[in-house]
């Protein structure tokens, strides 16, 4: 049957391996150009290197993001893997600094793979009670001299915005290569390439994708070396996302602005009655004044939000009342709100603390909220009924 274009708005799944070529000459010309490739090629080849709905699903994140490129990977892992490595190369002897309140995969990954595996020289930078001092810093950076800084906008599970603008300031000064990972914040509430910085990282598995109904992940820059370097390591590798995945990516993208916005809404609105409750201890959201990085987020993101995770510890004498607290709110809202490992999904979704980050974090009352975009009042009722359960 012969191949008729058909009027459809959005870019179909190509499930293709391999891309008809049609006869030597067009063969020969698609295979010369990947020795300078293009993130959208003239003739597509094979599905590892590009894939046209992978390419439509990149262009909407391009315009959310503003950048002049973005390429998408199959996790959020394999674009940190793939945005680090076209850095090293054999002339790299710098060591490379990482904030060390950052998504604890991103730190066994540096630790296991890039110090342990690969003998790069890798360095933390630690918070002082729960906030980065940008004077310490500045004089890490002049002792350590590092090739790249890894930041995150907002950290996980205390939610720590760093003083971005300055630390982008200071690590250019010096030379470093800025990396920044996203997630939490998204280019709703920052745009790092504004500010400067090299490469932006997401897990488009959380907000956007928004559904919890994928794995993908997402690097996005300007600077055309980059775009290069990353596609030869993405094709060697084999980091590509899958053509089903993107497909879904790219019309799942298209309510990110208004799912992202009703999620930073009802986190605003559940650490507030978390915070009135008399039987919780402490709520971390950035968007209380009583959070350690209220300053710095409220610079860094104005009046956008301050994005959509909430965390939050029981009130107790003891660990074990705290602890029972914690299993019976999990108990009393698990009719609507799940326990599940990930965040950014369409309802709102727990996470015990103690459970995943107990060696750092081992509070047996603390719970991480990431919140959904459902009906607010729905919301704010289960929350409400399952707090009245514990007190
Ligand atoms: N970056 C952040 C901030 C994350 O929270 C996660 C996962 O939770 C990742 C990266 C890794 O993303 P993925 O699970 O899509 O590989």
């Amino acid at each position: 049957m012969k191949k008729k274009e058909v009027n459809s708005s959005r870019v179909p799944v190509y499930r293709d391996a391999g891309f008809e070529l049609y006869d030597a000459k067009t063969t020969s010309g698609a295979f010369k150009s990947e020795t300078n490739p293009e993130r959208e090629p003239e003739n597509y080849i094979y599905s590892r290197y590009r894939n046209p709905t992978v390419v439509a699903a990149e262009n909407e994140i391009m315009d959310i993001e503003g950048s002049d490129w973005a390429l998408l990977t199959q996790s959020g892992m394999s674009a940190i893997d793939t945005a680090l490595s076209i850095f090293q190369n054999e002339k790299v002897t710098k060591p490379w600094l990482f904030f060390s309140e950052i998504y604890g995969g991103t730190i066994s990954y540096a630790e296991a793979i890039l110090k342990n595996r690969r003998g790069l020289d890798i360095r933390s930078f630690n918070p002082v009670n729960e906030k980065y001092n940008c004077v310490e810093f500045e004089k890490v950076i002049k002792s350590v001299k590092p090739e790249i800084v890894y930041i995150e906008s907002i950290s996980n599970p205390m939610l720590i915005v760093p003083d971005a603008e300055e630390i982008i300031r200071i690590a250019k000064d010096h030379g470093a290569k800025v990396l920044v990972d996203n997630t939490f914040a998204t280019p709703m509430l920052w745009k790092p390439l504004e500010s400067g910085v090299d490469i932006v990282i997401h897990s488009a598995t959380k907000y956007f994708s928004g559904h919890g109904n994928l794995t993908a992940g997402v690097l996005c820059g300007n600077k055309p070396e980059l775009l290069s370097a990353a596609l030869e390591y993405r094709k060697y590798i084999g980091h590509m996302l899958s053509p089903d995945d993107a497909y879904r990516l790219q019309t799942q993208i298209q309510s990110f602005k208004l799912r992202f916005k009703q999620q930073c809404s009802n986190a605003a609105m559940a650490a507030g009655i978390l915070e009135s409750s008399p039987t919780v201890n402490k709520v971390w959201y950035p968007g209380l004044v009583s959070h350690s990085t209220h300053d710095e987020a409220k610079r860094l993101f104005g009046d956008k939000g301050f994005g959509a995770m909430v965390t939050f510890d029981f009130a107790g004498k003891s660990g074990a009342e705290k602890q029972k607290k914690r299993d019976n709110f999990i108990k009393a809202v698990s009719h609507k709100i799940k326990l599940i490992p990930t965040l950014g999904d369409s309802r709102t979704i727990l996470m015990p603390v103690e459970s995943v980050w107990g060696a750092k974090y081992p509070e047996p009352g603390m719970i991480r909220l990431s919140a959904g975009f459902e009906d607010p009042d729905e919301l704010k009722s289960t929350i409400e009924d399952g707090l009245k359960s514990v007190e």
